[in-house]
């Protein structure tokens, strides 16, 4: 009997068609698609961004639902952390910057709960989105690294219609402080045509985000910067494969974003 190929797309829920294009690039590869569904404690570093997480596991349930996706995978916090859980997995060098940097432990509970997931469900492959791009380079290093049988599927970034990246969070924000974030997407657009018009001085294409974000003062940026994709190791010069990743708080949300130059 063939064996059916089993994709796995791993999310915390509160569900936008970002997570949606990620089942459908699943499926499109493979005979079965599990969601799963898990606000990973062990990956915030910040109790109050915890506790505001959006959570809506009716709703989620409904959208896949109608989106012909029928298998969830949604476990309890006490089915994946037992008491006295102690076993961490780390991914060493590609999670000393950037998210890393600014939020200590975060991809230890990021590589740490995706191996559970691929233990619990051992899916032939799993999508990751470009959104959270360093996440994505991690785990494709860990896939290698700890040798998961799994495919690792790169999914684009999705925007709304006037550039936002599209995310959970994106429903903490006030109508102030919505058309603030959209200077995100503005400064990172503005930068890759800034490439394509030839300028390669990474200075020069970070200050131009820089300029963006600072038109306004719900904007309060962590980092913008111009990195080669493959080790995400800072660079001075732009060439093909370098990317800028920004992290940047809008009023009390915490956003990230970036864009292949
Ligand atoms: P999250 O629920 O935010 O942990 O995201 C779950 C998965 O969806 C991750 O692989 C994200 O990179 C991906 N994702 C989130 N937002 C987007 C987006 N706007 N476009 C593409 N992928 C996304």
């Amino acid at each position: 009997m063939k064996q059916r190929r089993v994709a796995l797309v791993p999310t915390m829920g509160y569900l936008h068609e970002g997570h949606l294009s990620l089942a459908r690039l699943a499926a499109a590869s493979s005979d079965v698609v599990i969601v799963s569904i898990f606000v990973n404690p062990t990956q915030f570093n910040n109790p109050a961004d915890l506790a505001t997480y959006p959570r809506d596991l009716k709703r989620d349930l409904d959208l896949l639902e109608k989106e012909d996706f029928k298998i969830v995978f949604a476990p309890h916090e006490d089915e994946l952390y037992a008491e006295g859980f102690q076993s961490w997995v780390n991914v060493a060098r590609l999670t000393e910057t950037l998210e890393g940097a600014h939020r200590p432990g975060h991809f230890q509970g990021v590589a740490t709960v995706v191996s559970m997931l691929f233990n619990a469900v051992a899916p032939d492959a799993a999508v990751f989105g470009e959104k959270d791009f360093q996440q994505l380079r991690v785990i494709e290093q860990l896939v290698k690294d700890l040798k998961f049988p799994v495919e690792i599927i790169r999914a684009p970034i999705v925007r709304e219609d006037d550039g936002l990246a599209l995310s959970s969070r994106n429903v903490r924000l006030s109508p102030e402080e919505r058309s603030s974030a959209l200077l995100i997407s503005k400064g990172l657009f503005e930068a890759r045509a800034l490439f394509q018009k030839g300028e390669r001085n990474g200075s020069k294409l970070t200050a131009v985000v820089h300029s963006q974000l600072s038109q306004s003062p719900l904007i309060a940026p962590e980092y913008v910067e111009l990195v080669r994709e493959d080790d995400l190791t800072p660079i001075a010069q732009a060439a093909p494969g370098a990317r800028i990743l920004l992290a940047a708080t809008v009023g009390k949300v915490r956003l990230i974003d970036n864009l292949s130059l």
